[in-house]
């Protein structure tokens, strides 16, 4: 049976930097950047103005500084960017069609259903424009892969609609990176194998790539670079808990290695679940031993965190309490408990203590 499925995904234009250019219409045209002032933060968003200075998402603020000196800096406002996501989805919601917010600004929605797909994101991106004040750009393609990277292509305001055979074509002499999962770890061990575009990669057979990456990895970088995806615009998707991990390549046993990987991992983590308008205060690392052993050790602390600071100490204190008595293979940072679920056991005082089959 074979399913026409159209699906369409929405990122709003800037959004930190739209939101607060509302209500300081004073800052139009100014080279805006949306960044906490602490000693470790990072650029969240920068006005397209200032990203002419080379100012982007994800930089050290200070960095930016010295790129532009006479940007004009704002602490995010997250309950405030809350409160106009939520506008935005709840035009989204009047669509009555199966949705998967994926952070505050960014959504896919399942057309699959609708007579006039690409008429209704036209008109919802009119009204969101004419309510809300807001630009969003919107890719429409036959997965979430296709819509994603085409919702990417023609920012600001763009509307671009591919089949998976156009965009294999469009986007035949971008980097692997393109690609929503190949980071850059993946993207590093291709240009060793001499791939630094999605066409060459396309010519490494399906066995190839299985026997360098794994079975799994491997068969998802051969349907993901030909634009293939069968993944679903699923709701329950909203997650439960949030984790960031790795396997190293070698065994860790320095201790003060360790620290730094954790701390790394919960930095990363603390910025996304910032970036979803998430906090949460159930904070978990996973170790792995060299001998498969995995060992999970939890903390709930006091209040909702969405601190990547606090994140870092927790599970810091926790790596700590439980050394592990063997090399470690892998290393990861979990959070849970977020603020809009119900406060969940163990109390505050508790830590309480999982030792996984490996
Ligand atoms: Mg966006």
């Amino acid at each position: 049976v074979t399913e026409r499925r159209v699906i369409a995904h929405l990122d709003m234009d800037a959004f930190y930097v739209s939101v607060e250019l509302l209500r300081h219409p004073e800052l139009r045209g100014k080279p805006l950047v949306i960044a906490w002032d602490t000693a470790r933060s990072v650029v969240t968003t920068a006005s397209y103005e200032a990203r002419k200075f080379g100012v982007g998402s994800a930089m050290p603020a200070s960095r930016a500084r010295r790129l532009c000196p006479q940007g004009i800096f704002l602490a995010p406002d997250m309950a405030h960017y809350r409160d106009v996501s939520r506008q935005v989805m709840a035009l989204i919601a009047e669509l009555g069609v199966p949705t998967e917010q994926m952070s505050l600004d960014e959504v896919y929605l399942d057309l699959s259903g609708l007579e006039f797909p690409v008429q209704t994101m036209t008109d919802l991106t009119r009204r969101i424009r004419d309510e809300l004040g807001l630009d969003a750009s919107v890719g429409i393609g036959p997965n979430k892969l296709v819509a994603k990277v085409a919702s990417d292509a023609e920012k600001p305001r763009g509307f671009v609609m591919l089949s998976s055979e156009q965009a294999v074509e469009r986007f035949a002499e971008a980097s692997p990176r393109l690609i929503p999962g190949i980071g850059p770890k993946t993207a590093e061990r291709l240009r060793g194998m001499g791939v630094e575009t999605l066409a060459r990669l396309r010519e490494l057979g399906l066995e190839e790539l299985r026997s360098r990456f794994g079975s799994s990895s491997g068969q998802a970088l051969y349907e993901r670079s030909r634009f293939r995806d069968s993944g679903r615009v699923s709701e329950e998707r909203a997650r439960k808990s949030q984790s960031v991990e790795s396997t190293f390549d070698t065994d860790i046993t320095d201790p003060e290695e360790l620290q730094r990987m954790i701390r790394g991992q919960a930095e990363r983590l603390g910025a996304s679940v910032r970036k979803k308008g998430m906090a949460g205060r159930t904070i978990a690392i996973k170790v792995r031993l060299d001998d498969f052993t995995t060992i999970t050790r939890a903390k709930t602390i006091d209040g909702f965190t969405d601190d990547p600071e606090a994140i870092a100490a927790t599970a810091l204190a926790l790596l700590a309490a439980n050394p592990p008595p063997r090399p470690v293979r892998l290393l990861g940072v979990r959070i849970a408990s977020f603020a809009d679920e119900r406060p969940v056991k163990p109390p505050a005082d508790q830590t309480p203590s999982l030792l996984d089959a490996a």
